[in-house]
C-alpha cells in the first residue's frame, strides 16, 4: 500500500492532492495559499490506518493468546469434576 497519506483540500476551490509525505504536502498547501490566498485544508490518512491496523493485529495476538491457556482450564476442570 504505496498510497498518499496526507490530503490537501482547497475550500476555496477544486484543488485537491494527495501526498506521501507531511513536508511535501505542506509545501504545496503553502504554495497554493500564498498564490490563490485560499484556505487550505489537510487530512492525515495513512497513518490513523497504520495505528488503526496495528492495534486490529494486537488484539487477533490476545485472541489466539488466550487459546493456550485452554489446556490450563482443562487440567483445572478435572479436580472438579470428580
Ligand atoms: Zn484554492
Amino acid at each position: 500500500m504505496g498510497e498518499a497519506n496526507v490530503v490537501i483540500e482547497c475550500r476555496d476551490c477544486e484543488f485537491c492532492e494527495s501526498f506521501a509525505n507531511l513536508g511535501r504536502a505542506r509545501v504545496a498547501l503553502d504554495d497554493h495559499e500564498s498564490e490563490a490566498g485560499h484556505y487550505v485544508d489537510w487530512q492525515i490518512n495513512r497513518v490513523a490506518d497504520g495505528v488503526e491496523r496495528a492495534g486490529a493485529d494486537a488484539g487477533i495476538c490476545g485472541v489466539s493468546g488466550r487459546e493456550n491457556p485452554d489446556s490450563a482450564l482443562l487440567d483445572r476442570g478435572q479436580p472438579d469434576e470428580p
